[in-house]
């Protein structure tokens, strides 16, 4: 076999996998297919799991352990497979038996039996770990069991029959049909892994600086990549995850510390009058008086105007907790000093929504406020762009439309974002850039508890209004199934009768906008005709054209309209404190935050306000699109916890919470728009501790050494340099 690796060590990461002892260029071409290109590429491709021999237990001894809630496994060899229809709840069952020399274990699947009747043959060995539970009969029983196919003799793999005298813990690797095919399941991996660890493992380089690993207590990155895939103990399993986690955290926080630093070099070239009139005149007109929360960030806000550098700040706010009142002042210190600002929603309907409350709010100031959005008319749109140029607009919200080309400011100053969450790093250094260094204000109704929030957002100084309005009711949420839809209608007649108002939501899923959208418009008629011929009812969807939807709102708002059956286009921002009543139809197709944001448009008025959420998880069954059955078990889990959630508590940050462990952080920072490098071991949510520590330590090491001339840093800036500083540059625009 050849075996021409390059002995230099930058060489070696860098090496073609073709070279590599046991792959050569077929399974070197699949393997690029997968992302894998380098030697470095294939040792980052961590293991997905571990068998741990060391939990293995043989059947007759599971009893004793189901009291202690912990995965264990067996390795057993399959006995019988058979489908069985549950008598009391009509659905198939799976149920898979196998033996090893002490007995017999049951498994169930409670889904996916389509999948599962197939999936096994008599006399295969298996691994299968779970929690052990009773079943009904006291047995013990593994249900949905993770599960590895073994050979009955391996190098890797040796005679199970012997298995209970080796111990060891043995990697898992992810794969598919097109690795497989060349040989490259988990088993193949393994053992191309092995060679490659051998390899290349004598000539890894350290990236992080010795005293640090020594202060810390991390294992030198060469025996953590080792380990991470043949680890010869759960303890040295650990040191290699919390070794390689702590880099990555290091190296992102290492990032924003960089990013910081430009911000932070960066000068203020806005300049703000020391005394405002028109905020003053805004808070003298309200029919409400600001919380405390809302005044302590327009402090906060205040000092970063006043502050050498340009703000750039995130204000987080629970639904409801007033953030444009907060952002509208910020605005008129700006143009009372003779700067623009630009208002930037993520959709129309927000937009306009912020352009109209705006407007309203600012009646009797002498401020000019527009609003820019897609699909306005040429000659409109021209006169607008006019305005912005030559400085006579001060005000004006807008959707992406405001970062198009052609649009320029006479005098930006100040740039506000509404829900960060759906606009990336770009969009906003895309608007920053139509200003010279404005300040930047960055709104988000998904809020985060503040030091994740820090870390997550690196590079902005975060503010929270933690207190709503004190005129709110708790709105009570409720789950239903559609059995109970005709209980639930005649609830919601009661409250129509008693001049109360209703949104009807109906989940709008963009690959199929079409068919959803037939399928609301059927509802709506069905709800008109069939269910509430009483009373008024609209239909508000994404297709509509502007000046309709706004008439549909309009007349919604005045009272024309007794219930409001809508697409997801209401989901942010709007404002009917009448309507105490939100339905949400297919609650179990809806994230965390939409379902909370949607919640969020009823309770703001002093009426108490409910939530009805019409879950149906059969739709996750219709709509399996080739999952295997874990995924669509673990699929409705979520959807189980997303509505329990919602039940159980209004607190957004809570809520939060709970979405960002259901989704993965990745979910949010996914996308290599938002400016973030994807983390391959760590997670933001489970690592929070490791996450504080590499946080504090790289913005000490930039503080300290910004360019890491000191010998001893070499290895981070070159590290750096070769898989971080693309992201600088992203970051450097924003
Ligand atoms: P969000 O933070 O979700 O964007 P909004 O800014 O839309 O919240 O505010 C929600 C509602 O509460 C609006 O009708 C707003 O006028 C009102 N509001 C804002 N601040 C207060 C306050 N201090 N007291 C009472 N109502 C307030
Ligand atoms: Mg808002």
């Amino acid at each position: 076999m050849k075996s021409t690796i390059q002995t230099d060590q930058k060489e070696v990461v860098g090496t073609p996998l073709q070279y590599l002892r046991g792959i050569g260029p077929k399974r070197a071409a699949v393997l690029q297919a997968q992302g894998l290109t380098t030697l470095e590429d294939l040792l980052q491709y961590y293991p997905r799991g571990y068998l741990d021999r060391s939990h293995i237990v043989r059947i007759v001894d599971l009893a004793f352990h189901i009291h202690n809630r912990t995965p264990v496994t067996v390795i057993a060899e399959v006995f019988r497979t058979e489908t069985r229809r549950a008598r009391t709840t009509n659905r198939m069952i799976f149920f898979l038996t196998v033996k090893d020399v002490s007995g017999y274990l049951t498994c169930v699947w409670f889904e996916g039996w389509q999948w599962y009747k197939d999936a096994f043959e008599l006399g295969e060995i298996l691994a299968l770990s779970a929690i052990p539970t009773f079943d009904q009969y006291g047995r013990p029983q593994f249900v949905h069991p993770q599960f590895d196919r073994l050979k009955r003799v391996d190098e890797d793999e040796p005679d199970w029959g012997k298995l209970f005298n080796t111990g060891g813990i043995i990697p898992k690797y992810r794969s598919n049909a097109q690795l497989e095919r060349v040989g490259l399941d988990s088993r193949g991996f393994r053992r191309v892994i092995r060679f490659a660890v051998a390899q290349y493992v004598p000539y890894v380089q350290e990236t992080l600086p010795n005293e640090l690993c020594r202060r810390l207590s991390l294992i030198p990155r060469s025996d953590a990549l080792r380990a991470i895939h043949f680890p010869s103990s759960l303890e040295e399993l650990e040191q290699a995850k919390r070794r390689l986690k702590f880099e990555e955290l290091f190296f992102l926080q290492l990032l924003f510390a960089y990013r910081r630093a430009i911000v932070q070099r960066e000068l203020r070239t806005v300049q703000y009058k020391s005394e405002t009139l028109l905020p003053r005149l805004l808070i003298q007109s309200l029919p409400f008086t600001l919380t405390s929360a809302q005044k302590k960030v327009l402090h906060e806000i205040i000092a970063d105007l006043r502050s050498p550098h340009p703000m750039n700040r995130l204000l987080q706010g629970d639904v409801g907790s007033g953030k444009t009142i907060v952002a509208l002042l910020v605005a008129l210190m700006a143009i009372d000093s003779g700067l623009q600002v630009a208002f930037m929603a993520p959709t129309e309907i927000l937009a306009e929504q912020h352009y109209k409350t705006i407007r309203q709010f600012l009646s009797s100031l002498p401020v000019s406020v527009r609003l820019l959005i897609g699909g306005q008319r040429k000659k409109e749109r021209e006169v607008l762009l006019e305005e912005l140029s030559n400085g006579t607009a001060h005000l004006v919200v807008g959707t992406h439309a405001l970062i198009e080309e052609g649009v320029k400011f006479h005098n930006l100053g100040l740039v506000i974002i509404d829900e960060q969450h759906r606009f990336g790093v770009l969009h906003r250094a895309m608007l920053k850039e139509k200003g010279t260094s404005p300040d930047v204000l960055v709104m988000t109704a998904t809020p985060i508890p503040r030091t994740l929030a820090m870390t997550l957002y690196g590079d902005l100084d975060v503010s929270i209004i933690d207190e709503l309005p004190s005129n709110r009711k708790p709105i009570r949420t409720a789950i239903r199934t559609e059995q109970d839809k005709p209980r639930v209608y005649a609830f919601v007649k009661e409250e129509l009768h008693r001049g109360r108002q209703a949104y009807i939501v109906f989940p709008l899923i963009e690959e199929s906008e079409k068919v959803d959208l037939k399928a609301a418009t059927r509802e709506f008629e069905r709800l008109q005709k069939d269910v509430f011929p009483e009373f008024r009812v609209a239909l508000l969807h994404g297709r509509m054209t502007t000046s309709n939807k706004d008439e549909v709102m309009e007349r919604f708002k005045r009272g024309e309209y007794h219930i409001l059956v809508a697409t997801t286009v209401i989901e942010v921002g709007i404002d009917v404190p009448n309507a105490t009543i939100m339905i949400i139809e297919n609650a179990e197709r809806f994230g965390l935050s939409q379902l909370h944001q949607l919640r969020g448009r009823v309770g703001r008025g002093t009426e108490q306000s409910y939530c009805i959420l019409i879950a149906n998880y059969e739709w996750y069954d219709k709509n399996r699109k080739g999952k295997d059955a874990l995924e669509l078990w673990n699929e409705k889990e979520n959807a189980r916890r997303r509505l329990e959630t919602m039940v159980a508590t209004t607190d957004g940050f809570k809520i939060a919470e709970v979405d960002l462990q259901l989704r993965g952080p990745g979910d949010i920072f996914g996308t290599r728009q938002s400016g973030m490098p994807a983390l391959r071991v760590a997670n933001l949510i489970e690592d929070r501790e490791l996450l504080e520590i590499a946080r504090a330590e790289a913005f000490q090491l930039v503080q300290n050494d910004p360019h890491l001339r000191q010998p001893e840093y070499q290895n981070v800036r070159s590290h750096f340099e070769k898989k971080y500083k693309e992201f600088l540059e992203l970051g450097k625009i924003a």
